[in-house]
């Protein structure tokens, strides 16, 4: 991905910046991967273009096309620009105080009469680290559960690894992969999620690094590897074991690693012994030879890192995925050095700690997994719910959600436009984009980098953290604990934080990429996790049979949650979902360019198209045991005979009027680390007949 420019008029009188004009540095918080960005200004201080900022060491001036369209998304027609009410099925205006009034008087009503439980937040995108400080204080002092990005982006990923290093964060900085021999990505089209980002993988692929890429689909990252696996859609476990298998059989592991660093070598060892190469083969599709290779390869060059993606994480089986290929890490020694671990974008930097008295903190008086929240909506036990995102399209079983969303008591709504899940608000309140508001920002290096608050909001938005102070204030809680501003609230955090201790907002902005974290005092950044060998699980090791009471075992996909029982006659394929780089996020799709640029589609392999009987832009019904949509056919040789996929979080609201694709997944859970199934759905296609307009 290059260098972009968009105007925000999409007119033809628009004419390219000129680089010697003023350009204000920032910091892109859509992916984690941190881009620089450098904006420039049009007379009224609005956003005109966006640049990749080439001073920025880790992206060098590369972006993908997401932050282009930020100008529509911030002055497009969609932005909710004041507060609103509900009125006999109709929004009308109001103010601030008014809105602040009616949720602080909802808020202690169900908090008095029904309990902290009975309020909910759904919060995927609650702003930066001011808003984010804010709403973990607000939380604290209610008793409000909060269900993040967790249940459908990251939770397996972090459960599974927290077992198994004591730390669910990527271990590894991406850019340590120039010092890597071998990269392993699974399930992960970089290339498109991490575009800004990707330059690091051809870089370190052009000075020698393997690069190996294990998918169902031929993706944009495959293209560009040494070497692509293709893999029958969540079996991914399965290989996993064959390699771990075959490593441990053939003496390949790292001997001194296993027997001073890891704890259940033995019982690892046991789970995966029948889980021959051979056996893998039949269950992958991937050729025994091609197996054996890559567990050679993995063995002989080291350092090695591994980069999974959202294709084995959000899926059925992917406990037992992240546990095989995490552990195989492990064992070959490839943790703690310079080239070596695990790359990802969850790069939590902790949480405050002894900020709030315990006088003042408040427990939830009830617990319920993702997976039963929606039947505890349904049935009332939970009135209130907060909003910062867009679950009815970003959740499983959206069509579920959307009843469960509708049938609620109060529903609130902190969006920046009208999204699927504002619509069924009570309340709509504007908030603040991420480039009218300052913050640390951490990225998929491992650095906090200070992003600069660029433009003014036009309305009446606010950013999340004046938001739950204001309404703490008028809740009669101690609102004292809240901070007023990006910089005192970063303060905060370094005070009560010692994970970012030594990371000031001036080292931050004078640095260039900005400060590795953990950095407890100036001076001790931590590149790589782990660097001493010694992790933070209980014992200090790897726990390599720590994740769960069973042993590590490899389950079909079609016999796991959400698929079991499901009739494979009446459901012949598998349907899955997978991003685009130029708009896999709700405010990036209410934007006409992004509607340009590229509009839903489902992905057919040729045979498939011909056993339905539709050509290229026929409409396809794909229907599961939990809904259908319709979608334009697109036929194409990177997917695998009897397997469709289509990009996951198009709404009805947006400019696409799009059924959401993740209503075709069931509410179901990875059973190891809790994901919600957004991958690798049985399924049944049909011709619908018409062609797309
Ligand atoms: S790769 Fe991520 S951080 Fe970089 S420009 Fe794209 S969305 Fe922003």
């Amino acid at each position: 991905m290059g260098s972009y420019v968009r105007t925000g008029a999409l007119t033809s009188s628009s004419k390219p910046l000129k680089h010697d004009q003023e350009l204000r540095p920032s910091i892109c918080c859509l992916c984690n991967g941190g881009c620089g960005i450098k904006i420039s200004l049009d007379q009224d201080g609005k956003i005109k273009a966006v640049f990749g900022d080439p001073e920025n060491p880790y992206n060098k001036g590369k972006i993908c096309p997401k932050p282009m369209e930020i100008s529509q998304t911030l002055y497009g027609p969609y932005r909710v620009r004041y507060p609103m009410k509900k009125v006999n099925g109709t929004f009308e205006r109001i103010s601030w105080d008014e809105a602040l009034d009616l949720i602080a008087q909802k808020y202690n009503h169900y908090l008095k009469e029904n309990g902290s439980g009975s309020i909910v937040g759904i919060t995927s995108k609650v702003g930066g680290s001011y808003s984010k400080l804010a709403h973990s204080i607000f939380s604290s002092l209610t008793g409000l559960v909060n269900y993040g990005t967790g249940p459908i982006c990251t939770d397996s990923e972090v459960n599974v690894r927290k077992k198994l290093f004591g730390d669910g964060s990527g271990t590894s900085p991406l850019s340590d992969v120039l010092n890597s021999k071998l990269l392993l990505i699974v399930g992960n089209n970089a290339a498109q999620t991490k575009a800004g980002q990707f330059h690091w993988i051809t870089e370190a692929k052009r000075s020698g690094t393997r690069i190996v890429v294990i998918d169902t689909r031929f993706t944009e990252t495959a293209q560009a590897a040494d070497l692509f696996i293709q893999i029958r859609p969540g079996t991914d476990a399965a290989l996993g074991m064959a390699l771990l298998n075959y490593v441990i059989k053939n003496n390949l592991y790292d001997p001194t690693f296993v027997s001073e660093h890891t704890n259940g070598f033995g019982r690892l060892a046991q789970d995966v012994s029948s889980f021959t190469t051979e056996r893998a083969a039949e269950v992958t599709g991937v050729p025994q030879n091609v197996i054996e290779r890559l567990a050679e390869d993995l063995a002989t060059l080291r350092p090695g890192m591994l980069f999974e993606g959202r294709g084995v994480v959000c899926v059925n089986n992917a406990g037992a995925s992240i546990w095989a290929f995490e552990s195989l890490m492990a064992i070959l020694g490839n943790i703690g050095k310079p080239g070596s671990g695990i790359i990802s974008h969850i790069n939590n930097t902790g949480g405050i700690s002894n900020l709030i008295q315990t006088k003042d903190v408040m427990k939830p008086d009830r617990k319920r997994s993702s997976s039963t929240l929606y039947k505890d909506m349904l049935e009332g036990d939970v009135k209130m719910l907060l909003i910062s995102g867009n679950p009815c399209v970003t959740w499983p079983d959206s069509a579920r959600m959307r009843t469960a969303v509708k049938g609620l008591d109060f529903v609130v709504s902190h969006t920046l436009v009208l999204d699927d899940s504002a619509v069924l608000a009570d309340i709509v309140l504007p908030a603040t984009h991420w480039l009218e508001e300052a913050g640390a920002q951490a990225s998929v290096h491992r650095v906090l980098q200070w992003k600069n608050k660029v433009v003014d909001t036009l309305g009446e938005e606010k950013s999340g953290g004046d938001f739950y102070r204001l309404l703490a204030e008028r809740m009669g809680l101690p609102s004292s604990y809240f901070p007023d501003s990006p910089e005192a609230a970063w303060e905060l955090e370094r005070k009560y934080n010692k994970n970012v201790a030594g990371i000031s907002r001036e080292r931050m902005l004078a640095t260039p990429g900005g400060i590795h974290f953990p950095c407890s005092e100036v001076g001790k950044e931590t590149v790589r996790l782990f660097p001493s060998g010694t992790f933070k699980t209980s014992t200090g090791k790897v726990e390599l049979s720590g994740v769960s009471d069973a042993p590590l075992d490899y389950v079909d996909t079609t016999e796991a949650p959400g698929n079991m029982g499901v009739s494979r006659e009446k459901y012949p394929y598998i349907f899955s979902t997978n991003k685009v780089a130029s708009h896999y996020h709700t405010e990036c799709q209410y934007s006409d360019w992004a509607n340009e640029m590229e509009k839903p589609y489902v992905e057919i392999h040729p045979l498939t198209a011909l056993e339905i009987g539709v050509g290229e832009g026929d409409q396809v019904r794909v229907e599961t045991v939990a809904g259908s949509v319709i979608l334009p056919a697109k036929i194409t040789l990177s997917v695998p005979r009897g397997f469709l996929s289509t990009q996951p979080y198009f709404g009805l609201q947006s400019p696409y009027g799009q059924v959401p694709a993740n209503t075709l997944f069931p509410v179901a859970a990875d059973p190891i680390g809790g994901n919600l199934v957004s991958k690798n759905i049985m399924c049944n296609a049909k011709a619908e007949g018409g062609q797309e307009s």
